[in-house]
């Protein structure tokens, strides 16, 4: 039955290009046929049928132009042209009323014909339309398909619409078209032990917010137990008019990544651990060399050596960056929580530091007759971090200002310098792994950890670090720590 309806019918045929001929003859020769056996054999009256067949065969020009095209169209018209011709015929019309019948014939043809074109022609531009939107789907799907990331499209209900084969791979878990994607077994396969509030899926944001949302990263456990790591991101589809129609969300597989990087820190960790043991033995052994060479008096031997010493601290200082790297990438950087004076830390600090440098002189401004609570050792580790770095990248200056205040319960350090200063562009990324800026770093040497590491220092301890500065004008590092256990909570 659904079968049948759906061949009469000629909205469901739309878009098919399949226009049939024998369709629309045997229907109109066939209604021809019986009205004409009707008005002879039953009705008697031959001419009654006039105004019937008139009206129909306008039904069935408009729906075979309609249904097949102008061949449909046209065929009705020929096949009613040519009954109105035989019933001129078979009545036996002659003078006036022939004349009228001939004329009549010629102005429906003409109007039948006329239609016939225009609904044809009509509904095979539509078919053409829809046949090459049906082509670009197809193209886009194929693409889709191929793309060797997974790719999810919702409608602005947030169903999906269109899933890719990367996906199921990637995931684990098969996405059946019209789920509902803010649904808990997607979510869950995301998130593997929060519970999601399901309104801040990404697919949801980019949704409602009209907006793209950039790579966040999840660490998921897929149905088969294998570990992966996903990289997540999604952004909406808006129609002309600005509005909202669909979100796309893309999967990145970034397992593979992540285990280089572990590799990397792993290896970097096992390196920075085997040269830092024999460099502490160096370290010692100089040292006794040192006292052995001064009691023997030979001046030239106790500079070189003591020149030597600083060496072996510059070395000894970088290993331990990058042991702190690899602990803070395996979570394991430990702190010693102590109650201490921070004036008095950071005067130490700044102390221990300048004998390092004759050129610069490191001016300290302001105090906190503060009591604070964290880790001092790694709080100096920061500031002679920050004292480096500010001399390093300052070549044509001879002072740096370090100043420090508290307001409350909390503490702001800051370093200024006078040095090459920092492009506002590239300030964002400074405080990240291994970052340093493009244009100096073949001029000044270093790992581009200190900073990471500092700001780590810094979080960790429930503070802030972040920097002001342009490019030729210095720059100035702030951080700032609570006093207290009780603030930081
Ligand atoms: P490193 O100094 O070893 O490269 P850091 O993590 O300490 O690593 O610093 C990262 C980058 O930030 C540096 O490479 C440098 O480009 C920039 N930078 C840091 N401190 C300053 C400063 N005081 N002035 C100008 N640039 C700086």
């Amino acid at each position: 039955m659904s079968k049948i309806l759906w061949y009469v019918n000629p909205l469901a045929r739309l878009g098919l290009r399949r226009y049939s001929f024998w369709f629309p003859f045997f229907t109109t020769v066939t209604t021809y046929i019986l009205t004409d056996m009707y008005a002879y054999q039953i009705a008697h009256a031959p001419d009654s049928i006039a105004a019937f067949v008139i009206f129909i065969s306008t039904i069935y020009i408009i729906y075979f132009s309609f249904r097949d095209g102008i061949r449909g169209g046209i065929t009705a018209v020929l096949t009613t042209v040519s009954f109105f011709i035989y019933i001129i015929y078979t009545r036996q019309y002659s003078g006036a009323r022939l004349q009228s019948g001939v004329n009549t014939v010629i102005i429906l043809g003409v109007l039948y014909l006329f239609l016939a074109s225009i609904i044809g022609w009509l509904k095979q531009t539509i078919d053409m339309f829809i046949d090459q939107e049906a082509d670009q789907r197809r193209r886009l799907e194929a693409i889709i398909q191929q793309l060797p990331v997974g790719v999810i499209i919702a409608n602005s209900a947030g169903q999906a619409v269109q899933v890719n084969q990367r996906v199921e791979a990637i995931l684990g878990v098969k996405i059946p078209l019209g789920s509902q994607l803010h649904g808990e077994r997607v979510v869950n396969a995301y998130e593997r032990d929060k519970p999601v509030d399901p309104t801040k899926t990404l697919l949801e944001k980019a949704l409602s917010t009209k907006k793209v949302v950039t790579g966040k990263e999840y660490a998921i456990k897929r149905g088969d137990g294998k570990p992966v790591y996903i990289q997540v991101s999604a952004s909406p589809i808006l129609n002309g008019e600005g509005k909202v129609i669909a979100a796309a969300q893309i999967i990145y597989d970034i397992t593979q990544q992540k285990q280089m990087e572990q590799l990397k820190d792993e290896f970097i960790g096992i390196a920075s651990h085997e040269l830092k043991t024999p460099l502490t033995s160096i370290k010692g052994y100089t040292q006794i060399l040192e006292r052995i060479i001064q009691d023997m008096g030979n001046e030239k031997a106790t500079q070189y050596l003591a020149r030597t010493n600083r060496y072996i601290d510059r070395l000894s200082s970088l290993i331990g960056d990058l042991l702190d790297v690899s602990r803070i990438q395996a979570g394991k950087l430990e702190f010693n929580y102590e109650e201490y004076d921070f004036d008095r830390m950071l005067k130490e600090s700044i102390e221990s530091f300048q004998p390092f440098t004759e050129k610069y002189k490191i001016i300290k401004k302001g105090s906190t007759k503060k009591k604070v609570h964290g880790d001092r050792s790694r709080t100096e580790q920061v500031i002679t971090n920050l004292l480096s770095n500010a001399i390093k990248y300052s070549p044509d200056s001879d002072k740096v200002v370090v100043s420090v205040r508290n307001g409350g319960d909390w503490i702001t350090v800051a370093v200024r310098d006078f040095g090459i200063g920092i492009p506002k562009s590239k300030q964002k990324n400074l405080f990240k792994r291994f970052y340093r800026v493009e244009d100096i770093s073949q001029k000044f040497s270093g790992l581009g950890i200190g900073l990471y590491i500092s700001s780590e220092i810094i979080n960790r301890q429930g503070g802030k670090i972040w920097v002001e500065s342009d490019e030729g004008q210095g720059s100035t590092f702030y951080f700032n720590l609570p006093i207290s256990r009780k603030v930081r909570a």
